[in-house]
């Protein structure tokens, strides 16, 4: 019996093997047909010419025409990879660099982080064999910081460019300038290095030492020329031909079957609704074929899925062969994978999404599209110094987009659920985000690859002026710049290298202070990714009760803390040690903490003493203290904005007399996420009179203000109760 038994696994074993080669081999046919079938196929000769002979290319092509996934792969055939030079392609979305990268590598039949790779923040698959990388378009700008003229790319590609992106906008800036250095007739660097005051280039470093390292990895490269590629689903290549002085524009003919536009006669009052109504409508009414439902983010991703089920477990089993699935940015990217998949036979997909969906990437079999006309956007008040997320109508070249989606294959139904007088309203395409965000972040880089005069700087368009002084400001503040608005040394120059919001490179850098670097790498590490606690619906439940067995009174932070070890724990005991999730939240941490131990700042642990992990917190995120008020909202020192305390937080009911948050999220009310409470007398570390490096709270009130602080509200407009600058500028 043994024996038999023995025979029959074998020959199972067997059976399953050439099952998955002939698989293997269907797929690999599939996906050969697939290619062949795009419309950028028949013009690969047209477009290798156009490249070959333009410096400056833009393509405009129909999403869905094959433009990320095949112009890299023509380019790599056709040798633009000489002397081991990497063709790079930059995504505005990190979902939409991993999800094409694994279908290219898959498509050359290599393996991923061989021929094709990806790089996005907190992970990689590069390899030096990568010739093909997809990366984040802020990746790009950061390694410029390191060599300034990316001399390791033959062609980059700035995909996606109608996103309009901050980081889009940026880089353009920039390789306008790196391009024009590598194709110029000097492109040796130690002329490059005489050029740059003529210029006005990159590379003004502060800091010597830095500036010498960066110059010495040039010596004796010649630079080649950089092809440089803009690539757009929107068909106004006007904008980017202009800026790059006329630059030649391509036209990628898609294929497009027509879509039926249908719009609700009312307006609706709960568009999450009408999406469920119309869903169910479709698919009880309409004929096969995949439906695609265009929504604002993960919250409401998850709620209607959940009622999609409900709604479903009431219908006949007939009816039920719906499969739901979602793609969103926080998802793991082996779930967002799986919306590529066909749906098993019989079954109807059901596809929730972002915006992700609108041209990054495009999913094969969507026949009807639901769009409630809703995006959520990045706001920015100058003003406040206040950012956030707010949910908007879309524009009318997104909904344009959205209705295009149906039509990829065979003729298809859009949905609008708003009427067509709405339509008209829409604006004609979306803000460029570069009007509409804190920019901090990207002049601190602009800063560090020395372009000194941000509003003169070549932007496609520029950043209002306040914005741009306002974020100046809040640098300065930071430490970051000194007062002349030059870099900081070695704050500035720390800062700058790590890849983080700047509020949050200056937590970790005072946490080295305060003896508490390593919570606060946790608590950054989990804070400087959307949503690290990625919490399955059927576990949601099971997520909340555990969350509160770890809040800590003293705030959300420390809760956070609590969260991650006890996850840390539980991972080592339950033997998981190489589990994906372990391996992905490390890396974020470690990866940090890599940038960390190169400035040489100390890891040390707090230990259980929160009280200093919170001193240092409040002296990083002094800008965001927030006072209660007598009604029970809270009002935000250095902006007067009121706010109110986020459910999500520990602190909802129990509200504490001053709080710090880390993020600002404008819904029905302005609410305040991440909080910790502030309780005690933070001794203030610094001895430097102009710069705020924090507030001093005594008894719960606020009794010292640094001078900068001081100034920066008087001039504002801003009355304080009680104000006392301490001539030392410290106590
Ligand atoms: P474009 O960049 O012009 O919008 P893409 O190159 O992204 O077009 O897509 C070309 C084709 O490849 C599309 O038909 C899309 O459905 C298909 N595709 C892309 N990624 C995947 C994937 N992961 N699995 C299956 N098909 C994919
Ligand atoms: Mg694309």
């Amino acid at each position: 019996a043994k024996n038999s038994n023995q025979s029959n696994n074998q020959l199972n074993g067997k059976v399953s093997n050439d099952d998955r080669r002939a698989e293997f081999f269907a797929r690999k046919h599939r996906i050969v047909q697939q290619r062949k079938s795009l419309p950028i196929a028949s013009v690969e000769k047209r477009l290798v010419e156009e490249v070959k002979s333009n410096n400056i290319l833009i393509i405009v092509g129909e999403t869905g025409s094959g433009k990320t996934t095949q112009l890299p792969q023509f380019l790599f055939n056709a040798g633009l990879c000489h002397d081991g030079k990497v063709i790079g392609i930059t995504q505005p979305r990190r979902v939409a660099a991993v999800s094409v990268a694994k279908r290219v590598a898959e498509e050359c039949g290599v393996q991923l982080g061989q021929r094709v790779g990806y790089s996005i923040r907190f992970d990689d698959t590069i390899s030096r064999s990568t010739r093909i990388k997809y990366m984040t378009d802020g990746l790009l700008l950061r390694e410029a910081l390191l060599d300034p003229y990316l001399s390791r790319y033959s062609v980059i590609i700035v995909d996606e460019a109608h996103e309009r992106t901050v980081h889009t906008d940026v880089l353009l800036g920039l390789l306008k300038t790196v391009q024009k250095v590598r194709s110029g007739p000097i492109n040796e660097c130690s002329k490059i290095d005489r050029m740059k005051a003529n210029n006005g280039l990159l590379m003004e470093k502060e800091n010597d030492a830095q500036r010498a390292s960066i110059l010495k990895q040039y010596r004796g490269i010649k630079l080649s020329p950089l092809k440089l590629i803009i690539m757009s689903a929107s068909l106004d290549a006007r904008v980017f031909s202009e800026y790059f002085g006329g630059a030649r524009a391509v036209h990628v003919q898609g294929r497009q079957f027509p879509v039926d536009i249908l719009y609700t006669h009312h307006p609706e009052t709960d568009y999450l609704d009408a999406t469920l109504i119309t869903l169910f409508q479709i698919h009880l009414e309409e004929g096969p074929g995949d439906i695609l439902v265009f929504l604002t983010g993960q919250e409401e991703i998850e709620s209607v899925e959940r009622l999609v089920q409900e709604k479903l477990r009431q219908l006949p089993e007939d009816n039920q062969k719906v499969k739901v699935l979602s793609i969103f940015s926080s998802l793991p990217s082996e779930k967002q994978m799986q919306v590529f998949m066909p749906a098993p036979t019989g079954f109807r997909k059901v596809i929730l999404a972002t915006n992700i969906a609108e041209t990054s990437v495009t999913i094969p079999g969507i026949k009807y599209v639901i769009d409630p006309g809703f995006v959520k956007a990045r706001t920015y008040c100058a003003h406040t110094g206040m950012e956030s997320l707010i949910i908007v109508p879309t524009s009318k070249a997104q909904a344009l987009q959205r209705s295009g989606r149906a039509g990829r294959e065979v003729p298809g139904k859009c949905f609008r659920l708003y009427p067509e007088s709405e339509f008209e309203k829409l604006s004609d395409s979306t803000i460029p985000e570069i009007r509409r965000c804190n920019l901090s972040n990207v002049i601190l880089q602009l800063k560090a690859l020395g372009v000194d005069d941000i509003i003169g700087f070549d932007f496609m368009e520029k950043p209002s002026s306040e914005a741009v002084l306002k974020s100046l400001e809040l640098l300065v503040l930071l430490g970051a710049l000194t007062e002349e608005y030059k870099l900081s040394d070695p704050v500035g120059h720390q800062m700058a290298r790590l890849p983080l919001e700047p509020i949050y490179s200056k937590a970790l850098i005072l946490a080295s202070q305060f003896n508490c670097l390593e919570e606060m790498l946790i608590t950054v590490a989990m804070l400087s990714v959307e949503s690290v606690f990625y919490n399955p619906r059927e576990k949601l439940e099971e997520a909340r009760t555990a969350a509160k067995c770890f809040s800590s009174l003293e705030g959300d932070h420390p809760t956070l803390i609590a969260v991650y070890r006890a996850f840390d724990e539980f991972l080592e005991k339950s033997n998981l040690g190489n589990s994906r999730e372990k391996t992905e939240k490390n890396l974020r941490k470690w990866q940090i903490r890599g940038n960390i131990e190169q400035m040489g700042l100390h890891i040390v642990s707090c230990g259980d003493d929160m009280l200093q992990f919170r001193r240092c917190l409040a002296a990083a995120f002094f800008l965001n203290a927030a006072l209660k008020q007598p009604d029970g909202t809270y009002r935000v020192l250095s902006s007067g904005q009121v706010v109110q305390i986020h459910p999500s937080s520990v602190f909802f009911r129990t509200k504490p007399d001053c709080i710090i948050f880390d993020e600002f999220v404008r819904t029905t009310h302005n609410y305040v996420r991440n909080l910790s409470s502030l309780l005690s007398t933070i001794p203030c570390k610094s001895r430097s009179r102009s710069r705020i490096h924090g507030l001093n709270l005594k008894d719960d009130r606020l009794l010292f203000v640094w001078r900068g602080l001081v100034e920066l509200h008087s001039c504002t407009g801003l009355r304080w109760t009680a104000i006392l600058i301490h001539p030392l500028g410290y106590c």
